[in-house]
């Protein structure tokens, strides 16, 4: 194991950001640590590279008890949303840093720093740029130093705080899948911050999903969107609707119409949630078994698939995502009435008064 957590707590005064987490991640493995704004994604992991004590609780790298062990000691690599590049510095001494830093019994010599940092500039494809400073680089490039510079020290394992947060769309997109490589080819551990639910997903070989300091649920990604363990992971990872409903037998009715459910979920109590992701809703033209009506409030049609604002009869209203092709041949128009089937429902059980 490379790196675990356990049972850590973690207290701003009487505010608990971290509540008994227990975390274990495998050699080489790629975890995400995603949440909601301060669900306590940063403190996590200022408390694994040492940045920040935790109140009680074990963290081992490696099978060594870190707790106590300083920052440097850990040996981890670092980068954050707001890099802070040394401004006056190259990008080539900006990446060379770590290394000079260190004491003399273990400083390289130049020609080994030398030879390290434009091995580290080509990894991240800035090697024609050593000479330059940070206010000549574009954002993107920025974040590639950051990383470059991380990686100098040699770290067991990476530690990445929405390295791409500050970014816009189109570069987040490329700097993800360039990541992803360098990340196989080093094999390295690493675990990265993201509110960023797309990030994630795509990124990492783990989800941990996290809220109010605590650990809803770990998971590949598949696990966590295709079987998120409660509500909180439901309503958080994709689009999703929900209607209240009621049990009865066999059924779950939604408004007047009954439909058959394959799991009842754990559900007893008569008023419930039911949650169907948009893309689990389809759209007929007639009745079917199961079905119910609907109309049509809004069509979105400019994008790889068509999403359509539904209301049904108790007045709430959903999204179903459908493709180009079946909204073509639907005909689909705003005002309509259709009918709609449920291709998957998921419940979980409380009493949610309709
Ligand atoms: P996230 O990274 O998920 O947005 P953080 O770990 O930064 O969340 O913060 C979790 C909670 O702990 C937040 O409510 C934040 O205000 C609080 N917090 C974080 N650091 C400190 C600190 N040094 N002092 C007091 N409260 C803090
Ligand atoms: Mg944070």
């Amino acid at each position: 194991m490379s790196i675990q957590v356990f049972d850590v707590t973690k207290k701003f005064d009487d505010f608990t950001a971290l509540q008994n987490i227990s975390l274990e991640v495998a050699e080489g493995e790629r975890v995400a640590l995603l949440g909601p704004s301060g669900s306590g994604k940063t403190t996590l992991l200022r408390v694994i590279s040492g940045l920040e004590p935790a109140d009680s609780g074990r963290v081992v790298i490696r099978g060594n008890e870190m707790t106590d062990e300083k920052v440097s000691d850990r040996k981890v690599g670092f980068v954050f949303q707001h890099y802070a590049l040394f401004r006056h510095m190259s990008v080539f001494e900006n990446v060379a840093f770590g290394l000079r830093v260190r004491s003399k019994s273990e400083r390289p010599g130049n020609a080994d720093i030398k030879k390290r940092v434009l091995e580290l500039l080509k990894l991240v494809r800035l090697d024609s740029m050593a000479s330059r400073y940070p206010s000549q680089l574009s954002g993107g490039q920025r974040q590639r130093v950051a990383l470059a510079r991380a990686l100098a020290i040699e770290p067991n394992m990476l530690l990445l705080d929405e390295p791409f947060g500050a970014l816009d769309a189109k570069v987040r997109r490329e700097l993800r899948q360039w990541l992803r490589e360098l990340h196989d080819k080093l094999g390295m551990t690493s675990i990265f911050v993201t509110h960023d639910q797309e990030e994630a997903l795509e990124l990492a070989d783990r989800v941990v999903v996290m809220n109010r300091g605590r650990i809803e649920q770990i998971g590949t990604p598949d696990e966590i969107y295709h079987h998120p363990a409660n509500e909180f992971v439901c309503e958080f990872l994709g689009n999703v609707n929900f209607f209240h409903c009621r049990l009865e037998g066999e059924k779950v009715y939604l408004g007047n119409t009954g439909v058959r459910i394959s799991d009842k979920f754990g559900l007893d109590s008569k008023h419930n949630k039911v949650y169907i992701r948009p893309h689990r809703l389809e759209i007929s033209r007639v009745p079917a078994e199961d079905s119910f009506g609907a109309t049509i409030r809004l069509i979105h049609s400019a994008g790889p698939l068509v999403r359509v604002e539904i209301e049904v009869h108790s007045g709430e209203r959903a999204s179903v995502e459908l493709s180009q092709e079946r909204f073509c041949e639907l005909d689909l128009k705003k005002g309509e009435a259709v009918y709609v089937v449920a291709k998957e429902i998921r419940a979980y059980p409380g009493d949610y008064s309709i």
